[in-house]
């Protein structure tokens, strides 16, 4: 069978991350080894795939920037949209990789698969994890039908949706989980063996596009002691605010009320949960908020992003977050 040709986009992350000994899995630099250097030093690459690389940034994924997010995108979709490439790989920092994911599985527009990958453990660990997972995402990515579900992370083995993907550990291996839903399906004998597909709209049918600029929207963390001027003072400029609320979506009652004045002049409020499961929906207390449904905090802030690009009205952006 003729080998599938692989473009991996390098972004930087522990994958590409250097310590001075083999048991430092933790006080390394992330974003220091290149994209020629990773490619090297897994020669079996080329068994598989014929696979070409290039550096778009090297960066520790703690500092990716919303800027950096719409560059990526662009360049992402103008490799999808070339003939002579079947599949993307983009190697990324954990840290931030489940974001990075959900941005592109809203923004690229492509039936081709895009798949994420990175490390747990610098390059010069003892049994550094990055080898295998870059090896098994060039090998998901050449699976012609894993487009069908959109942007995947292969790590470990183990195949997400960027949808439902979340990282739940600071530094063990086993990081990335579908806490909620489960993952797509492993990689086993070179390629996926899938179990479920993700049914929200995403790549293909997601009709989102990123935009020039991004508008501003912050994410506020509830507590006991959040006080109202903390969140007046988060929300000022910000054309959106999502609220990592206490239980089914809730704040403080002071907090509620400083609220509603600034939607009245239209801030829009997104209720998510800081719980580590389950879904937020109406409820008539919270009239005029729109809510996330079963996304994470840092991932209703992107949908929220997106949405307020195409629409400020709030049943259109509910519709959204209905539907993504
Ligand atoms: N701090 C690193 C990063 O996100 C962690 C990792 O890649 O595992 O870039």
């Amino acid at each position: 069978m003729e080998k599938k040709k692989i473009y991996v986009l390098a972004c930087g992350g522990t994958i590409a991350g250097r310590a001075a000994s083999a048991d430092d899995l933790t006080g390394y630099a992330a974003g220091q080894t290149s994209i020629d250097e990773l490619l090297e030093a897994v020669p079996k690459l080329a068994d598989y795939a014929d696979v070409q690389g290039e550096q778009f940034c090297n960066i520790d994924s703690s500092d990716m920037t919303e800027a950096l997010w719409l560059s990526l995108a662009n360049r992402v979709q103008e490799i999808a949209d070339r003939e002579d490439v079947d599949g993307i790989v983009i190697t990324h920092g954990t840290d931030t990789m489940e974001e990075t994911a959900y941005f592109l599985d809203l923004t690229v527009h492509t039936i081709k698969p895009v798949v994420l990958t990175g490390s747990m453990r610098p390059a010069t660990a003892i049994s550094a994890d990055g080898p295998l997972n870059l090896l098994e995402a060039v090998q998901a990515a050449s699976w012609t039908d894993l487009g069908k579900y959109g942007v995947a992370i292969v790590m470990n083995s183990t195949v997400h949706s960027a949808r439902f993907v979340e990282k739940t550990d600071t530094t063990h291996v086993d990081t990335f989980k579908g806490r909620q839903m489960g993952c797509l399906g492993y990689m086993q004998d070179g390629r996926p063996r899938l179990y479920q597909q993700p049914l929200r709209k995403h790549t293909w049918s997601s009709d989102l596009a990123a935009p020039k600029e991004l508008p501003a929207v912050a994410v506020v963390y509830a507590y006991v002691g959040l006080t109202a001027d903390d969140v007046r003072h988060l929300a000022e400029g910000k054309a959106g605010l999502v609220l990592a609320g206490l239980g089914h979506g809730k704040m403080p009652e002071p907090v509620w009320q400083a609220l509603q004045p600034l939607m009245e002049q239209g801030l829009v409020v997104v209720r998510a949960a800081r719980a580590l499961g389950g879904m937020v929906t109406q409820v008539p207390a919270y009239d005029g908020t729109v809510t996330a449904d079963s996304l994470t905090p840092q991932k209703a802030k992107i949908l929220l992003q997106l949405a307020l690009a195409h629409t400020t009205d709030r049943e259109k952006i509910q519709a959204i977050f209905d539907a993504y």
